[in-house]
């Protein structure tokens, strides 16, 4: 397999040959994230002509539902903010929006993004929004955030359990690395473990993911509001064992290493840990929570109202709530704080 020649491949070559072999969360970084060369520096990747397509971008009925959870819970608010993390082109949030203010709530939009090709996507559809570029920047008070495939754009370190001790999965420039414009995957050297994980056990951590969840958890303990989380992801009854990074152009999988900074790279989210982060949340499929939302009912309406729409709305549906497209493999968290019920989705 050979590799793309991409403007970034040359500054990876470079940082290896200085410091030695990188993470792959270092490598995720310089791919997703280089100031100059970074995939989402310098595209909008969303949709069928470009390299992966996600729900808002699906249906409107997806963000809709988004809007629905979000009104039950600020009418409980009264004033907030709305807060989403990672909004591509801001398609969920326009149509949040219309249901949120068909609830006649009108809140503060605040968007955390990097991108500056997707910020100024985001600011045709929402352009009364506020701009950052981390959560720790939007002010304290009441909110409702929202995250679609957002926590598995930051960069993962992957460690694999062997008989010598944990080793981290590195990229490096290693003998015999033509194919892949010099580099491939190696292991560290190991580092001792006291825990029980068996021998060819994989351990994907974010920190930068961490971070996100511990300052939403932070947030929560300070401010009434609540976080719907929804990603690529799995908990103990899914768990995939061994490693989940993948890499996607044009809506086909290919290597990794094969294109860097030219090709989305993402992690399965593991649920478990995300909620053991968030005290009182609690993770069902988005098939479910769709459908407890009043998804089914959306469609019919939407059908009813254009019935020339009948089919690709019938379709849609499909592909955000069966178990073989998004419906199992997409899980949401919820979480609220302490003096808000059990919001709907989640038994409420
Ligand atoms: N939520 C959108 C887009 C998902 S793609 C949708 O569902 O269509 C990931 C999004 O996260 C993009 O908007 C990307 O620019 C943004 N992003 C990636 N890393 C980020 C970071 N470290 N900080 C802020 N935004 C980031």
């Amino acid at each position: 397999m050979s590799a793309e020649e991409t403007p970034l491949l040359p500054l990876i070559r470079a940082e290896i040959r200085e410091t030695g072999p990188m993470s792959a969360a270092r490598y995720m970084e310089l791919c997703l994230a280089h100031p100059k060369h970074g995939y989402y520096v310098t595209r909008d990747p969303l949709g069928e002509a470009g390299d992966f397509t996600t729900a808002p971008e699906i249906s409107q009925m997806f963000g809709e539902m988004i809007g629905v959870w979000t009104a039950w819970i600020a009418q409980r608010l009264r004033t907030f903010r709305l807060i989403e993390l990672g909004p591509g082109r801001g398609t969920l949030m326009a149509d949040a929006l219309r249901a949120v203010r068909g609830a006649g709530l009108d809140p503060e939009v605040w968007f955390v993004e990097t991108s500056p090709v997707l910020r100024k996507a985001q600011a045709e559809r929402v352009p009364d929004a506020h701009w950052v570029a981390s959560l720790r920047e939007v002010p304290e008070g009441p909110f409702v955030l929202v995250a679609n495939e957002f926590l598995d754009a930051l960069p993962v370190h992957q460690y694999l359990r062997t008989a010598e001790g944990w080793r981290e999965r590195l990229v490096g420039i290693w003998s015999g690395a033509q194919d892949r414009g010099g580099l491939d995957w190696g292991l560290s050297e190991p580092f001792p473990g006291q825990d029980q994980a068996a021998e060819g056990a994989w351990l994907e951590i974010s920190p930068q993911a961490d971070a996100v969840l511990t300052e939403i958890a932070d947030r929560l303990k300070t401010s009434p509001g609540a976080a719907l989380i929804v990603d690529y992801g799995y908990t103990a009854s899914d768990r995939p064992g061994g490693l989940t990074m993948q890499a996607v152009q044009g809506h086909a999988r290919i290597d990794p290493l094969e294109a860097p900074g030219a090709s989305d790279l993402t992690w399965l989210i593991d649920f478990d840990v995300a909620a053991a982060a968030l005290p009182g949340a609690q993770v069902t499929s988005q098939a479910d929570f769709l459908a407890s939302i009043g998804i089914g009912e959306r469609a019919m309406s939407l059908a009813k109202a254009k019935p020339e729409q009948a089919e690709v709305v019938a379709d849609a549906l499909e592909r955000l709530t069966a178990a073989q497209q998004m419906g199992t493999l997409f899980k949401v968290l919820g979480v609220v704080s302490e003096d808000l019920p059990t919001p709907p989705g989640f038994g409420g």
